[in-house]
């Protein structure tokens, strides 16, 4: 199954924590048309527990969705008739129409260029498995996202906590509770991942992270995410510096080796 697998944690998963019942038997929903994919699919999901609802249409996924939002869904990108972008859209407004928690989407893709669209359109898409994955690990990522959204936040336990502070002479602000960063005074918005590499590299102006320590230190598991997932989040990150304060290079790369905070920021913009 050459696809890749996006989650979307996007940064109202910093919400304070909706309360979220962990059934026993989580309804997953399926949009995807190859029906060898999506029996693979629901095998395995049933086998773990899970309840399958499988649609075949963007049509018939967002009536799904309508009559009874799912615990996840995981959207194919190339459906007959709608892509998986769109799809995502409509059942993002449906999910806020209906008030209820919010249902956290996967996407499918095969191609590699609807990997960067994801990324690039920062829909929400915080992390993804860009390579081929197989059925069982597609189930542990589907079990450690309800993990983290019935947590309602699942920060890792791994970055220390820090109290509300401002650095000396810093343009950022960063206040650990809300998990918000302000920067020239802008607060910014940023996904899970944004917000945990920025406030790492934040805390030790100048420190140089590499690749595979950000991944350690940011991400819940390691393991399930590669180097360019860090590059991917790095790159979103710097966009919205870069909206607040266009000439300033706030994040430096070390070629080969991975990022630092920029030590010398001016003070104001
Ligand atoms: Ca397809």
């Amino acid at each position: 199954m050459k696809k890749a697998l996006f989650v979307r944690a996007g940064a109202q998963r910093f919400r304070p924590a909706t309360i979220r019942p962990m059934l026993s038997h989580p309804r997953i929903l399926i949009a995807e048309d190859e029906s060898g994919i999506a029996d693979t699919l629901q095998y395995v999901l049933k086998t773990d527990g899970f309840v399958p609802v499988w649609c075949a249409t963007a049509e018939e996924a967002i009536a799904q969705f309508a009559a009874e939002p799912p615990a996840l869904a995981i959207l194919d990108v190339g459906l007959p008739d709608m892509n998986g972008f769109e799809l995502f859209k409509r059942l993002q407004a449906l999910n806020r129409e209906q008030g209820g928690p919010e249902v956290p989407m996967l996407f499918l893709t095969a191609r590699s260029d609807e990997i960067d669209r994801v990324v690039g359109l920062e829909l929400g898409a915080d992390d993804y498995v860009a390579k081929p994955f197989s059925p069982r690990e597609l189930v542990a990522r589907v079990r450690t996202i309800l993990r983290r959204s019935g947590r309602g936040n699942g920060h890792s336990a791994s970055i220390a906590p820090a109290p509300a502070a401002a650095l000396p002479a810093s343009p950022f602000v960063l206040d650990a509770e809300r998990m918000q960063i302000r920067y020239y005074g802008r607060l910014l918005e940023l996904s899970r991942y944004e917000y945990g590499l920025l406030k790492l590299l934040v805390q030790r102006p100048g420190r140089v992270f590499t690749r595979d320590e950000l991944l350690e230190l940011v991400w819940d598991d390691a393991s399930e995410s590669f180097d360019r997932t860090v590059d991917a989040h790095i790159k979103t990150l710097r966009a919205k510096l870069r909206a607040v304060a266009p000439e300033v290079e706030a994040i430096r790369t070390l070629r080969g080796t991975g990022y630092a905070l920029n030590e010398e920021l001016p003070p104001s913009v």
